[in-house]
């Protein structure tokens, strides 16, 4: 029996009882790209514009009064559901990439900034930043653009053969002029979970900050910035059961203090007088213009959602339909899985390849039967390019997926097989 009860679960998500493609089941494999919303979510975003809406931070009336609290106790809730109970290192953004963004436009801009207090975290010419052959675009084009904003150079840690970060050299690429290190807790495309420790440690030595791009980690294991021991963790809603619109950067709290803003107008300023503007203290700092309220709401319900069922058997739940789906993958000749193929630190993203026909064309296949994979490079071009192939079909679970769904899955590619007549083994 899986950790979940699969049934029960399901009976919460709407969308998971329609069909698809003429009347079949939907068979939803694309948790990693997005998360489906369990009513609760709906309902607290629904609740929230027939009851309360308002402009937070703002209005003398009661409704505003009541989105503030409504607003305020969702970021309270986000930050006890990742470690920490000081809200004010919790700052609302649209999703990770804008975390991400937020940050590296932080670090430039706190060059030129007039405050001395904002210039202690500053990338100029001649620093580094370092990042992994195996980050997301959206934790890889910023730190691109930040290099060419200010002349730093950004390096990176390789790939293994078998999906994994090489640590090698880790002592050389992490140096003296390495101002920040930024690095995928769980790789989208391989699966991978990555030892953060050793690079910390190594950050600390010389005195570098670290970024961990959480979108991939928090919607699905207990995830603690305090034993994560970094600066800074990005992550989305709409990928744990929340809204889109809505994302999370947290910082450490001194971090985020010595830090410009990124995003400058209402609601982030201290006092604004014609010659120039000074600005609020974190988080509000990084919260310019009325905030997404009632996504920031609906992400507190999908948080408690998920504390409800509990985040290790979350954890434990999709470690059994991994193993599962590994297993069930790599019994059909011709598939091959891109990335780890055993359990030991790895997350639920199966990408694999079927030889003889073209991620595309599996897709497709699986797609007239009702299953929803996602194919292509999954915005990390150059994990697909360092593999050798031209794209992956990648299957992603979550809380409602079950056996069932794998073994649909499974007999969806032996299906497209059949169709394209590549089975390996058989005389044509
Ligand atoms: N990092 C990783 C590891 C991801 O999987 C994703 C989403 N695919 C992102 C960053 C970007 O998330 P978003 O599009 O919500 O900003």
């Amino acid at each position: 029996p899986l950790p979940l009860d699969v049934e029960a679960i399901r009976a919460d998500f709407p969308i998971l009882s329609r069909t698809v493609r003429g009347g079949k089941k939907l068979v939803y494999l694309d948790s990693g790209a997005t998360a489906q919303k369990p009513r609760a979510v709906l309902d607290a975003e629904r609740d929230f514009y027939e009851n309360h809406n308002a402009a937070v931070h703002r209005g003398a009336h009661q409704l505003a009064e009541e989105a503030t609290d409504l607003y305020e106790e969702a970021r309270r809730k986000i930050g006890r559901f990742i470690g920490t109970d000081d809200e004010r290192e919790i700052v609302f953004t649209r999703n990770t990439t804008d975390a991400i963004n937020l940050v590296a436009y932080a670090l430039s801009n706190a060059a030129t900034a007039k405050e001395e207090a904002f210039r202690r975290y500053a990338v100029r010419q001649g620093d580094e930043i370092v990042v992994t052959e195996m980050e997301h675009h959206a934790n890889l084009v910023p730190w691109q653009q930040l290099c060419e904003r200010t002349g730093a150079t950004l390096r990176w840690l390789g790939l293994t053969d078998d999906g994994r970060l090489d640590l090698a050299d880790l002592g050389t690429v992490i140096n003296e002029r390495t101002k920040l290190v930024a690095v995928t807790h769980q790789s989208n495309i391989l699966g991978t979970i990555n030892p953060l420790e050793p690079i910390v440690a190594r950050a600390r030595e010389v005195g570098a900050l670290v970024l961990v791009d959480g979108a991939q980690s928090v919607p699905h294991q207990p995830v603690d910035v305090a034993e994560l021991g970094a600066d800074f963790l990005a992550f989305s809603g709409h990928k744990m059961l929340g809204p889109s619109g809505i994302g999370v950067l947290w910082g450490r709290y001194d971090v985020l203090d010595a830090l410009p803003p990124f995003l400058t107008g209402g609601s982030m300023i201290e006092v604004v007088r014609m010659e120039g503007s000074t600005f609020a203290a974190p988080p509000q700092r990084f919260e310019a213009g009325v905030p997404m309220t009632a996504q920031a709401i609906g992400l507190g319900a999908a948080v408690d959602y998920l504390t409800a069922l509990g985040m290790d058997k979350v954890d434990e739940h999709e470690q059994a339909i991994t193993a599962y789906a590994l297993q069930k993958l790599q019994e059909i000749p011709g598939v091959t899985v891109i990335g780890p193929v055993d359990t030991v630190a790895r997350g639920g993203a199966v990408s694999f390849t079927v030889e003889g026909i073209h991620p595309h064309d599996v897709g497709q296949v699986l797609d007239d039967l009702g299953i929803a994979v996602r194919v292509g490079h999954h915005c990390a071009w150059p994990v697909v390019r360092r593999y050798g192939v031209p794209a992956t079909t990648r299957a992603t679970f979550y809380v409602h997926t079950g056996y069932d769904d794998i073994d649909a899955l499974a007999d969806g590619v032996r299906e497209a097989q059949r169709f394209f007549g590549v089975v390996p083994g058989e005389v044509k």
